[in-house]
């Protein structure tokens, strides 16, 4: 008899729907038989600078060991981050991309019937990691597309054990500020953890910008996440890590896999730390695009969501998943989010100026040729 092998699995996993990541290019030039070098991807938050040339050199130095386990403490590149971020080496995990530590938090911290809460429109892989632990999720309405902290912490049980928090958030780039996270984390009991996703933190500018690693000292139930994968422009070498207090990043360290991270993405990431200037550009262009970007909705007469982040939500209309289609054959890769709850937006990363142009010439043909838009 033919054995049911999705009935064996546990049953947070039976029904789970994996992460749907953004179309690669080689995919679609696959499918609509495109140049690759004619399209453009502003769909996976990536750095639109190309990688930096010291990550670069660094990585290709260290092809010269592949044969040998990484360090699987990544002393050097721990080194580096204490440093830089004033924290002692015991305070750091790292991960294989930071979506590895959200996962391994979970696995840690939580199991059947715990309860971990995260924000309607938040990142989806809060509920998907939650959901493969058995862990039951619970889910806080946003409000203005961004977090409600207040419901969320009143959303504490007994069974509480993890909360996740985006900031800034994806989809939505939406973000607190220092005050209002500090408020929320007292309401939080010590014994819930935080998990304080900065993927995007690189990007905030703002005066009363929150820095998780300010609230640490204070609150040893939080857990910073950071990654290598957007404003540092390493995404593909998957690099991540948390700062949290030792006690914390002692059981995070028993959990992940030894050589989590490759010897080559460790080479790669303690060089970029080292290129400020390329981070700086980095910044300048996204700030920069996020105004190209606003300018243009708002000439097309599209309402979008403020963002602090490098993409940005616009409102395309009812038929937004349309509108994504017809930007694919325009060879122009943004990404929907209709899964997040969102079917009227479209999550557009901030490109070059003239990638973000080439979007907005695309999006007005279509919303033109649709009879939507201005
Ligand atoms: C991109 C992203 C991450 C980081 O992913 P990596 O695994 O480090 O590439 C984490 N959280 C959020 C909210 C993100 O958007």
């Amino acid at each position: 008899m033919a054995i049911d092998y999705q009935s064996l699995a546990v049953s947070g996993v039976q029904a789970l729907s994996p992460y749907q990541p953004g179309k690669p290019i080689a995919e679609l030039a696959r499918e609509l038989g495109l140049n690759p070098a004619d399209i453009i991807k502003l769909a996976s938050n990536e750095n639109p600078l190309g990688p930096s040339p010291k990550a670069v050199q660094a990585a290709q130095k260290a092809m010269g060991e592949l044969c040998l386990y990484p360090d699987g403490n990544g002393f050097n590149l721990k080194q580096a981050l204490a440093k830089r971020f004033t924290v002692e080496t015991s305070q750091l995990t790292l991960g294989n991309g930071s979506n590895d530590l959200l996962e391994v938090i979970a696995r840690c911290f939580a199991s059947a019937d715990d309860e971990v809460i995260y924000s309607q429109y938040a990142f989806a892989v809060y509920p998907i990691v939650t959901q493969a632990i058995g862990a039951r999720g619970v889910c806080v309405p946003a409000q203005h597309w961004g977090h409600d902290l207040n419901a969320m912490a009143e959303a504490i049980t007994d069974r509480t054990k993890l909360i996740f928090v985006a900031n800034p958030n994806n989809p939505t780039g939406t973000v607190h500020g220092a005050k209002a996270l500090k408020a929320f984390m007292d309401k939080v009991p010590a014994r819930v953890l935080v998990v304080l996703d900065e993927a995007y933190c690189e990007y905030m500018q703002g005066e009363d910008d929150a820095d998780g690693l300010v609230l640490l000292p204070d609150y040893p139930n939080l857990i910073v996440c950071r990654t290598f994968s957007k404003a540092w422009g390493l995404a593909a070498l998957r690099i991540g890590y948390s700062i949290s207090s030792a006690a914390i990043a002692n059981i995070l360290n028993r959990v992940r896999q030894p050589f989590n991270v490759g010897s080559v993405s460790l080479a790669a990431a303690t060089a970029v730390l080292g290129d400020e200037a390329y981070l700086n550009e980095a910044r300048r262009v996204n700030s920069d695009g996020l105004a190209q970007l606003g300018a243009a909705f708002e000439a097309m007469g599209l309402s979008y969501i403020p963002s602090t982040a490098n993409f940005i939500a616009v409102d395309v209309g009812e038929h937004a998943m349309d509108v994504y289609q017809a930007l694919l054959a325009h060879g122009v890769i943004v990404r929907p989010v209709a899964g997040y709850g969102m079917p009227r937006h479209l999550r557009v990363s901030v490109g070059l100026a003239k990638e973000n142009a080439r979007f907005i010439e695309a999006l007005s043909q279509t919303l033109v040729a649709s009879g939507q838009g201005a």
